[in-house]
């Protein structure tokens, strides 16, 4: 299969941050070719498929680093809530009650919205029907990093089943549907996780070289909490434990010092910023110019939609570059470049996926196309298309989706979705379990 896309703008995001008129050839699952200028007559005699990108923009496929699948149901059922309160209250009595059937429908609904708004690679950690998940991803064809969410407050048999369930998912799907599904080990947080179950999950993740990601600092209750459970900072402990010594991303990480930052960068532990979430759960601001300062790979999520909530990347991109000029009182704290690349390449990198999160040859053909044919992205040229993406655009001005080079959305059309269907089975769950 090979596909030409030409006549776009193209956003490569790659180390010289090159940005120009063109085309792209994809061969397989990844470009051929990323070109200035028009393709010749021979490629596009050779091409399967070709298509004309009428001026548009060609990005690469945002990556969504941190999010829940299985409660997107629950978008609007608590707001004005802090964290605790929120879990407590709303999501984990609701939670208990779901069935197979309510949490496909609801992931289902999530990976629509996702690639509408222009994600084609997300993170999810969640602890029910992981199977049934992953197969509807693949069916689907999206790219994911699955983890069941795992909490440690119950029995060492309990504890056991759940790391031993972890590995059987590892074993089944790391590396499948093409090698566009992860699986990574995910203890919830430390405030659910007590330090001989963390051994465990360290031990487990060592033994089968896998990823860690969990929840970590999320709001200043949790750091008092540990501080008086443990006498330590969640991430001087996490050290201690030795969860940062298998490549670890953790979602937030909003209440950190600066010992502790230099801790996550001598770790080479990447950070999850969600910044939508930490907001409306008031959990705070997290530090993310200083941890980029440092070096640290800093990514973007949207956390679940029912604290966020919606999964548009494009906006979690704003917010992220507006926030912290305004809570800094700097304008440059964070750059259009940089909060691109945040939503993009550094997604990879915090994912640890290769050759991901840019358009260049060689890499994964994972791109979208943005129509700046509207108002609100009026007027441009390529100088002002990168800040345009972060300061004007929204998930709404993506028209078409490729993952591993295959079109999941073209013309604003979902390829392998009934959305009408999908968007009713929604709602009539909702009238059964709320
Ligand atoms: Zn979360």
């Amino acid at each position: 299969m090979n596909t030409v896309v030409h006549s776009v703008t193209i956003v490569t995001m790659d180390d010289d941050n090159s940005l120009f008129y063109g085309y792209v050839v994809v061969e397989e699952n990844g470009f051929k070719k990323v070109s200035k200028g028009s393709p010749t007559s021979e490629e596009l005699k050779s091409a399967n498929q070709v298509i004309d990108g009428k001026g548009k923009w060609l990005m690469p496929g945002l990556i969504n680093t941190h999010g829940h699948l299985g409660s997107t149901l629950l978008r609007g059922a608590g707001d004005d809530m802090s964290l605790m309160t929120w879990l407590e209250q709303v999501m984990w009595p609701n939670e208990a009650r779901f069935d197979k059937e309510t949490v496909l429908i609801a992931a289902e609904l999530a990976m629509m919205e996702m690639i509408k708004s222009g994600t084609t690679t997300f993170l999810d950690m969640y602890h029910m029907h992981l199977d049934d998940v992953a197969d509807l991803v693949m069916e689907k064809g999206l790219r994911a990093t699955l983890c069941r969410g795992m909490i440690g407050l119950c029995s060492e048999e309990e504890q056991e089943a759940k790391l031993a369930e972890s590995v059987r998912l590892f074993d089944q799907f790391h590396g499948k549907g093409n090698g566009k599904l992860s699986i990574a080990l995910s203890p919830h947080a430390p405030y659910t996780c007590p330090p001989p179950f963390l051994n465990r999950v360290v031990e487990t993740a060592e033994k089968h070289q896998m990823i860690i990601h969990t929840h970590l600092s999320e709001t200043r209750g949790e750091v008092e909490k540990h501080l008086k459970d443990y006498g330590k900072r969640p991430v001087e402990h996490m050290e201690e434990l030795g969860l940062f010594r298998q490549p670890c991303l953790i979602a937030h990480g909003v209440h950190v010092n600066e010992q502790e930052i230099n801790i996550l960068k001598d770790c080479q532990v990447a950070v999850s910023h969600n910044p939508m979430s930490n907001l409306k759960l008031g959990s705070g601001i997290a530090p993310i110019p200083e941890m980029q300062s440092k070096g640290i790979t800093v990514a973007l999520g949207t956390d679940s939609t029912a604290s966020n909530n919606n999964l548009d990347m494009f906006e979690e991109m704003r917010m992220a570059a507006l926030i912290h000029k305004g809570f800094n009182e700097n304008p440059s704290a964070t750059t259009s470049i940089e909060t691109l690349a945040m939503a993009t390449s550094k997604g990879a990198e915090a994912l640890r996926l290769d050759r991901l999160g840019k358009i260049t040859p060689g890499f994964k053909a994972d791109f979208i196309i943005v129509n700046p044919n509207e108002p609100h992205l009026t007027p441009w040229n390529e100088s002002r298309v990168q800040s345009h993406l972060v300061y004007s655009a929204s998930g709404s001005d993506v028209t078409d989706v490729f993952i591993d080079g295959q079109p999941i959305y073209l013309n604003r059309q979902l390829i392998n979705f009934d959305e009408e269907k999908i968007i009713s089975q929604a709602n009539e769950k909702l009238k059964k379990f709320i």
